[in-house]
């Protein structure tokens, strides 16, 4: 051992250091939280999710060996670790990783205040318990306020929060505050009916249970008959939706 052995080994640590880690050293020095369901995307910088991209990658890698797949001569895997990476930051959890769609509101002129149902909106999720997808409809009412989005924001909002790993209640009440943050209405109800692939594919194996949980906040929630008037839309909506 010679004397410049350790600076040698403090360079080795500081070159290699993981870019989950420099994120993650990042997130937590500001405080914040980053759970399953959370967006990190402003801890992120430019150029960095490539190489967490890159990281992930070898990390699945290793479970694939670590499930003594031959990873090696098995033409179906040999790729699998960079796709399942791609597809988790880019497509699945993109809700995390990526920042919120640009939403523009706008000011509510004509003084809209009827209330509207939009649905079913088809939202993609999963368990943050199994990463096991989850599928569902999600409808949305609305009693505007001072200011106004379009009905396609919406969607792009819903698909946005839900394309993380989630419990369902945690992902319909982050929903509801994304779109009072948007457009402040007086009143808003949200419906998510889904279908838990941790039930359906493994565990009880139950094929056809399905979740339905909602949240009504604002208007909807201190007037019954508007509350009610939501839930009627939203049965009518649902004689025409499709099953899974
Ligand atoms: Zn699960």
């Amino acid at each position: 051992m010679t004397s410049t052995a350790p600076n040698e080994d403090v360079k080795e640590t500081i070159s290699c250091k993981l870019v989950s880690e420099i994120i993650r050293e990042r997130i937590k020095s500001s405080g914040a939280r980053f759970n399953a369901n959370d967006n990190i995307s402003d801890y992120i910088l430019p150029g960095e999710l490539d190489t967490l991209e890159k990281e992930v990658a070898t990390r699945v890698r290793d479970l694939l060996k670590a499930l003594l797949i031959d990873v090696e001569n098995d033409h179906n895997t040999q790729e699998t670790a960079e796709r399942v990476s791609r597809m988790y930051l880019n497509e699945v959890f993109k809700g995390r990783y990526h920042r919120q769609p640009k939403v523009t509101s706008f000011p509510n002129d004509k003084n809209l205040d009827e209330i509207y149902t939009l649905g079913p909106i088809t939202v993609r999720s999963a368990c943050s318990h199994h990463f096991v997808p989850i599928l569902g409809d999600c409808w949305i009412g609305i009693k505007p306020g001072e200011k106004v989005i379009g009905i396609s924001k919406f969607a792009r909002v819903a698909d946005w929060v839900f394309s993380r790993p989630h419990i369902q209640e945690e992902a319909v009440m982050i929903l509801a505050d994304e779109i009072e943050r948007l457009c402040e209405p007086q009143g808003l109800a949200i419906l998510v009916k889904a279908q838990h692939y941790c039930m359906k594919w493994r565990g009880v194996k139950e094929p056809s249970t399905s979740m339905i949980n909602s949240v009504v906040r604002g208007d909807f929630r201190h007037d019954p008959s508007l509350k009610q008037e939501f839930f009627e839309l939203v049965k009518q909506q649902s004689n025409v939706a499709n099953n899974y």
